[in-house]
């Protein structure tokens, strides 16, 4: 719980509200905001809306105050919890993890780069020159990858859908213009690379790609019905030149595909005019998604942290700062908002479960009681997306490898099959009154945060994403070294490339496993965005009251002994202005009796625990008429 604020700021962690409700939570936010208060806790997850503008809170007298200090000593703020994670590593030697979650635009990357401003600030106070050089590569990474990571979505231009599992969502980079922004932002950019320490030739194989990703976008195909070709070879020519490789071979992989009979024969066949173009577009996408995921993997390889966007490592110890999207829904929903929504199924279980097991830990340490709390369990969705056999996943993945004409109303069909039983799924089928939905196109899934309806259309072909081997013999026999690298599965011939390839959704989803599972074994802290024009919705999606009520449900309030007694002795004649007790717990026990809340407390080693906010909040008015 935060201090040193007056209440007319409203309350600075929602476990002090009345009551657990929506009316309230939104009060409380909207009143704190409009105060200029942006940050607000829920125990140790920061809640932020974004302002917007630039607010006076980041300064160096703003990191010194925060320096150190515990959670409830100052303001909410995102420095707060970065000192909490900081102070978890050193201390501790854990590995911690902060998870930057929010809808795109609600200030994910802003927060997850003043993180690694403020630790980047608090750490290395002797300057030892190798530590900088380390923290500079790590700063100068965040505009690289962002400038990367930056792709065009349909909701806010500046979004940032980078990392593990986001590298699927990256859309096809089209030319742009360039703006004055744009120069300004590319010089920078240039001269991060230089500092990492990308060489001069990885630089410029970088630029090949990117301008190949480009020249791709205006390649055009024509049919005379009979074959297919390419209009205008002078953008085929440009292409082998810059990627190293000879002008037949590009046409051809863009042309042809290779493939292995039944009998073992090896044919090429040639496409269709929309084959061609669905081909040229997938490479596009994976020409740019490999080149990400090797600049990640570069910058890694320079500051020797295998995970993803660290922000600093001391003895095997990481803090990560992972940024990712939040719940999504529209008015039309495809498989896009379905991986989101399903990512964010995964995430919010992981939530409950880790603010769970921190909530147990503490208890356990302190030598509390601890008691059952009830929450909702998301696990029967998360099954009804990625159970093997009868998962939407899989469905969607045995339409896909199904030979012959199975349309995504096919698929449908076969979900409704399979699924009528399961109380979170539902289709015009199995609803035939609502008329919301229509029968060929949509089913809707009850997820933690709302029910959400998608349109099955595009589906399959979505799901089938699949890059042509060809392309990727191209890439790997190129004599550029650099592009080569980043195509190893290209020697793959394709008699050995397995017979089942695997789909997007199942990609996507094993990425997200093996994500889960790398911050289930971290401290987690917590960073929820909310953009200020929509805040309720956000609200919902994130389990916010949820959360609250997990942490109200045992102790809402916990606090050392001595730092109590400093805030409230005042209010008490045993302890004014020094107790004479023989302990500090006792003196707590003073103040606690005189108020006439001792059945509302725990007594642990350290810690006294509060079970309800009203407690406190009685305390603090008291202490408030006194000073
Ligand atoms: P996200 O990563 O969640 O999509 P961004 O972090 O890029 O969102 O934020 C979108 C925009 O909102 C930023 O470009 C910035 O203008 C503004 N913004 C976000 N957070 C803050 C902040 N703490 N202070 C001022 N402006 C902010
Ligand atoms: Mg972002």
């Amino acid at each position: 719980m935060a201090e040193l604020e007056g209440l007319e700021f409203g309350k600075s962690d929602f476990v002090l509200l009345d009551e657990v409700t929506m009316e309230q939570f939104m009060d409380n936010l909207k009143l704190r905001f409009e105060k200029g208060r942006i940050y607000t806790y829920i125990g140790e997850v920061v809640v932020s809306v974004n302002p917007y503008r630039q607010m006076d809170i980041y300064g160096r007298d703003t990191i010194d105050a925060y320096r150190g200090r515990e959670l409830y000593e100052n303001p909410p703020h995102l420095y707060a919890v970065s000192d909490a994670a900081y102070k978890a590593m050193k201390r501790r030697a854990k590995d911690t993890c902060i998870v930057i979650s929010g809808e795109s635009g609600a200030g994910k990357t802003e927060a997850s780069k003043y993180i690694m401003q403020y630790i980047a600030a608090i750490t290395n106070p002797s300057q030892r020159a190798e530590v900088e050089s380390v923290k500079n590569v790590l700063l100068k990474s965040n505009c690289v990858l962002e400038a990367f990571g930056n792709a065009k979505t349909n909701r806010n231009d500046n979004s940032s859908r980078f990392g593990h599992i986001n590298n699927y969502l990256l859309e096809k980079v089209r030319g742009g213009g360039t703006s004055n922004n744009d120069r300004s932002s590319h010089k920078a950019v240039m001269s991060a690379l230089d500092v990492i320490g990308f060489t001069q030739e990885e630089i410029n194989s970088i630029y090949q790609i990117l301008a190949t990703i480009l020249l791709l976008g205006n390649v055009q195909f024509e049919s005379d019905g009979e074959s297919v070709q390419i209009v205008g070879l002078e953008t085929v020519n440009h292409i082998a030149e810059l990627t190293a490789t000879d002008p037949e071979s590009v046409s051809k992989s863009l042309l042809y595909r290779t493939v292995a009979t039944g009998g073992g024969e090896v044919i090429e066949k040639g496409h269709t005019e929309q084959q061609a173009c669905f081909g040229r577009d997938a490479f596009a996408k994976a020409l740019y998604e490999r080149l990400f995921g090797w600049i990640v993997g570069r910058i890694n390889s320079v500051i020797e942290v295998k995970d993803y966007n660290p922000v600093l490592h001391g003895k095997n110890t990481v803090i990560g700062v992972l940024d990712i999207y939040g719940f999504e829904i529209f008015d039309n929903n495809s498989f896009e908002q379905f991986c989101i929504n399903y990512c964010n199924e995964k995430l919010q279980q992981l939530f409950i479960e880790l603010i769970l097991r921190q909530e147990q830990g503490e208890y356990n340490r302190e030598g509390i009681t601890w008691q059952h709390i009830d929450y909702f369990n998301n696990q029967i969705i998360v099954d009804l997306v990625e159970q093997p056999h009868k998962g939407i996943i899989s469905i969607l993945d045995e339409a896909c490898l199904t030979v012959g004409n199975v349309t995504d109303t096919v698929c449908l069909d076969s979900m409704d099959t399979k699924l009528a039983q399961h109380p979170h799924y539902t289709s015009r089928k199995l609803s035939p009154t609502d008329k919301t939905m229509d029968f060929q196109k949509h089913f809707r899934i009850r997820h933690y945060a709302g029910d959400v309806t998608y349109s099955v259309e595009g589906f399959l072909d979505k799901n089938k994403d699949l890059l042509f081997q060809d392309f990727k013999r191209l890439m790997y026999n190129s004599a550029n070294p650099v592009l080569k690298e980043m195509w190893p599965d290209g020697q793959l011939s394709i008699t050995e490339v397995t017979k089942r390839p695997l789909t997007a959704a199942t990609l996507f989803k094993n990425s997200i496993v093996a994500l889960v599972d790398k911050l289930a074994c971290k401290e987690p802290y917590y960073v929820r965005c909310i953009k200020p024009n929509e805040m309720k919705s956000p609200v919902a999606y994130l389990g916010l009251l949820e959360n609250v009520m997990v942490r109200r449900a045992g102790f809402a309030y916990r606090q050392h002994y001595a730092r109590f007694l400093q805030r409230y002795k005042m209010t008490c004649e045993y302890t004014w202005p020094n107790h004479l007790m023989a302990s500090d717990r006792e003196a707590v026990e003073a103040i606690v009796t005189q108020h006439g809340f001792q059945d509302d407390v725990a007594y642990g080693h350290t810690k006294l625990f509060v079970r309800t906010p009203r407690s406190l909040y009685t305390l603090e008015q008291e202490r408030a008429a006194l000073i």
